[in-house]
C-alpha cells in the first residue's frame, strides 16, 4: 500500500518505532498509546487491511504472525501469568488502522475489554 499507510511506513523506516522483534516477514513494536503495561503490536510486513483478508488471502502468512506474536509473548514474560492477543477487525471492530496487526497486551489482569 505503501505511503498513505502508517503501519507500511514504519515496516519502510519512515516513521519510527520501538521495534522488539522482526522477521523475514513480521515486525512487532510497541504500541504508541499503551493500554496494558505490556503492548506490542504485531503486524505483517506486506500490506493487508485487517485479519480476515490475510486468513483468507495468505493463511501461512497469518500462522507466521502468530508464531511472532507468541514469541513477543514469551519475551515479555506473559506466557505464565497469561495475555491477551486480538485484532480489531472493521468499523464496528473499533479498528483505526487499516494494516492489519495484532495486539499483545498483558502484563496485569485485563478487564473484559480492552481497546
Ligand atoms: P486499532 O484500533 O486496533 O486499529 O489499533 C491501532 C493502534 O495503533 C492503537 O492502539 C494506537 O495506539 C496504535 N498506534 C497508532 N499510531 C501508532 C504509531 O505510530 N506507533 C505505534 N502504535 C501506534
Amino acid at each position: 500500500m505503501g505511503s498513505d499507510c502508517l503501519f507500511c511506513r514504519i515496516v519502510a523506516g519512515e516513521i519510527p518505532a520501538t521495534v522488539v522483534r522482526e522477521t523475514a516477514t513480521t515486525l512487532a513494536f510497541r504500541d504508541i498509546d499503551p493500554k496494558a503495561p505490556v503492548h506490542v503490536l504485531v503486524i505483517p510486513k506486506e500490506h493487508y487491511a485487517d485479519v480476515a483478508t490475510l486468513g483468507q488471502g495468505d493463511p501461512a502468512l497469518a500462522g507466521e504472525l502468530l508464531a511472532t506474536a507468541a514469541a513477543v509473548a514469551e519475551d515479555e514474560g506473559l506466557l505464565g501469568d497469561g495475555f491477551r492477543l486480538m485484532f480489531n477487525t472493521g468499523a464496528y471492530g473499533g479498528q483505526e488502522v487499516f494494516h492489519v496487526h495484532a495486539h499483545v497486551l498483558g502484563g496485569a489482569p485485563l478487564g473484559p475489554m480492552l481497546c
